[in-house]
């Protein structure tokens, strides 16, 4: 488990938005994107990254296009 206080200053490097704790995974809550968590330590890159299902490329996301 990630605490809390770690949790709610971490950001999507795209987007700046909120990240959600999920199978090991925080999980951008605008974009999906999914940054892995190794030995509980939170790794925020996105060279490391999982893009979300059907998007094929990191400039499709939401967090990547404007408003
Ligand atoms: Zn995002």
């Amino acid at each position: 488990m990630i605490e809390q206080a770690l949790l709610e200053i971490l950001r999507c490097p795209i987007g700046k938005v909120k990240l959600k704790e999920e199978n090991n995974f925080l999980v951008c809550t605008r974009c999906g994107l999914k940054f892995p968590i190794k030995d509980g330590i939170p790794v925020i890159l996105l060279d490391e990254a999982v893009l979300p299902e059907g998007v094929k490329h990191i400039s499709e996301i939401k967090c990547a296009k404007k408003q």
